[in-house]
């Protein structure tokens, strides 16, 4: 490779005129190749570059077999001069996320020895490390990346004779032969890459480490820089001020809020449960009993008190069915009954079918859902278990 396109002489040229030398038709459009190009192609964990050739849309570019390929939605006759027009904000992104993504794995590379193993840019930089690295760890790393950033480093682009090449330290990803580009980030980095960076680590802008999870041995990083990481934080902010405004709590006590919050909620829930018990317990108490069959409606009973509450039904003497339904959020009913001489299994099914309904156990106890109305109910409740 050459590394001799103009993108290579100038990652910020956005804009350019160039020739068609070939075109042909591919799976998805057509093949453009220039006789130069700024347009970046997919390479060494940076996407290819997006924009237009005249009116032509270009939705990717990559290199085939040596040449760089714009893949374009319609043809354009080989001898055209066309301007090259690159979706500019895209790639600036791109160079941002390329050399904040070096940066960072130069520091993790001179503190803590791993390799970058793996990497992608899309919506996140996503990258792989081959040894453990904890969140206390990274965001350490962060900061030291963030500093560097605020020290303004120049970044620079070598092609080092094999003389100096080989007495160079440098970082790279497998066994690379001919000419070799060697980019370095301020003190932090040295190494091959084939990608479009920024000049200066200033417009790197920002660094932030968004994810750290242990991946095959090692430690998957996903992270954000530049403009996207503006975004982010943006995000972040706006939705701290809609639930700060919603808690009427400071920014800055979020969580202590939420958690107060959390606490509260959970002793209500438990106060609710105690009073649906009690009110269900009352109702047991005082509920009517025909041929030895009770039948009872709550609201939002969990399954362990409807089970309590029919335990309790069947200690009075003249109960030897009952039937308790329970309302839940969805209007349907969760139902549980157990009788000491009805044969519930099978009379169970024939309740689901009358009912719409779902579920079953044993001849002593069935539960489940029924999805007809509580007067409905209680009429097949009646017929069936009546027998
Ligand atoms: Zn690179």
């Amino acid at each position: 490779m050459e590394m001799n396109e103009l993108f290579y002489r100038d990652a910020y040229v956005k804009e350019f005129d160039g020739v068609v030398v070939s075109c042909e038709k591919m799976k998805d459009g057509y093949g453009i190749v220039l006789d130069d190009t700024a347009f970046y192609p997919e390479g060494g964990g940076q996407p290819g570059d997006t924009g237009y050739l005249n009116d032509v849309k270009v939705t990717d570019t990559k290199r085939i077999e040596d040449l760089v390929v714009h893949l374009c939605k319609e043809s354009i006759a080989v001898g055209t001069v066309v301007h090259g027009r690159i979706d500019w904000d895209r790639r600036f992104d791109n160079m941002q996320a390329h050399t904040g993504e070096h940066l960072f794995s130069g520091l993790v590379h001179h503190l803590y020895g791993y390799d970058n193993v793996g990497f992608h840019m899309g919506e996140v930089i996503q990258v792989d490390f081959n040894g453990p690295l904890s969140w206390q760890d990274v965001n350490k790393v962060e900061l030291l990346a963030n500093q560097a950033i605020w020290r303004n480093e120049p970044v620079i682009i070598q092609y080092p004779d094999e003389k100096t090449l080989s007495e160079l330290d440098y970082r790279s990803k497998k066994e690379l032969q001919g000419k070799i580009r060697i980019v370095c980030v301020g003190k932090e980095d040295v190494c091959a890459c084939c990608g479009t960076h920024v000049q200066s680590t200033g417009e790197i802008g920002l660094f932030k480490v968004l994810t750290c999870e242990k991946h095959k041995g090692g430690t998957r990083l996903t992270m954000l820089a530049g403009s996207k990481a503006y975004a982010y934080v943006s995000m972040l902010f706006e939705q701290g001020q809609k639930i700060s405004h919603l808690l009427s709590a400071p920014m800055e006590q979020l969580a202590s809020s939420v958690e107060k919050l959390q606490k509260e909620k959970t002793a209500a829930d438990g106060k609710l449960q105690q009073y649906v018990r009690d009110n269900l317990l009352q109702k047991v108490q005082n509920a009517r009993v025909e041929n030895g069959l009770m039948i009872l409606f709550g609201e939002g009973v969990s399954r362990n008190d409807l089970r309590h509450c029919a335990k309790q039904a069947l200690l009075q003497e003249e109960v030897k069915t009952i039937a308790i339904c329970s309302k839940e959020d969805n209007s349907s009913y969760s139902y549980l009954i157990m009788s000491e001489c009805l044969p519930l299994r099978t009379l169970g099914k024939q309740l689901n079918q009358l009912l719409d309904g779902r579920g079953g156990g044993s001849d002593e106890l069935i539960q489940g859902t029924f999805l007809k109305e509580q007067e409905e109910i209680v009429t097949v409740l009646k017929e069936v278990l009546h027998g």
